[in-house]
């Protein structure tokens, strides 16, 4: 399983580009990113792993994503045209990575299982737009007990199904967050997307880290003055 470190929100308040070249170093193969400025930063620090864009961009910053050379998610018709237009009058040497997301139940962003063959289908069937991934993601894999996840994976796994079926060439497919992957609930696809558990906090408290993690990060202060009030004060 490849890791794609998640950075977004400058790498979960700590400084995405050291994050970013850290979890490179140590192993991590891709990035993921919400928005186009993130990604666009990353770049202006010399880092040139693979980012995928996870969050859900407007049409009309489909040139800059390809302008840096990031993976779009797409989960619906109209930001794939404009991808489409913008793959095409960039054109370099190598065609633009464009992941599909799935909606399986979070409903934050995705496509509905039914109209993801269809794209699927345009996205691989473009020479300027490469088909570098599907999937989805969990709205509850931070609850263990939750057999919300389950069902999840299930309608992950007949959207993809039927997309082979559909005679689509499959991709590498991805699920897991940090709780997902800590719990070992889709864990079994070519990549895994930690975020929150890369930097050493636990997904949840029913979600613990594994021996040995700990906080990447830690403020520490010395106190320098101590006052007495009185009630009212
Ligand atoms: C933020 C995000 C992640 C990382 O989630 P964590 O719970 O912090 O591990 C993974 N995938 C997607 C699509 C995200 O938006």
């Amino acid at each position: 399983t490849r890791l794609m470190a998640v950075v977004k929100a400058d790498g979960y308040g700590h400084g995405a580009p050291w994050i970013a070249r850290a979890a490179l170093d140590a192993g991590a193969e891709l990035l993921g990113v919400a928005t186009v400025d993130e990604g666009q930063g990353l770049r202006a620090h010399a880092i040139d792993a693979p980012i995928v864009l996870l969050g859900s961009i407007d049409a009309s910053e489909a040139a800059a994503a390809c302008g840096a050379g990031l993976e779009v998610t797409v989960a619906g018709e109209s930001l794939l045209e404009s991808l489409q237009r913008a793959a095409r009058a960039s054109f370099a040497s190598s065609p633009v990575s464009v992941h599909l997301k799935v909606d399986t139940g979070l409903r934050r962003y995705g496509a509905v299982s039914d109209e993801a063959a269809a794209l699927a289908t345009r996205i691989a069937g473009d020479p300027f737009l490469r088909l570098a991934g599907i999937y989805t993601h969990f709205a509850s894999a931070d609850e263990p007990d939750e057999p919300f996840t389950t069902d999840q994976l299930r309608e992950f796994d007949e959207v993809v199904d039927s997309l082979h079926v559909a005679g689509v060439r499959l991709p590498p497919l991805h699920a897991a967050n940090s709780a997902g992957i800590l719990t070992g609930r889709g864990t079994d696809y070519a990549i895994a997307r930690a975020g929150i558990a890369l930097y050493g906090i636990p997904p949840s408290s029913t979600v613990p880290l594994l021996p040995g993690m700990r906080a990447g990060l830690s403020i520490e202060s010395r106190i320098t003055r101590l006052i007495g009030l009185a009630p009212g004060d």
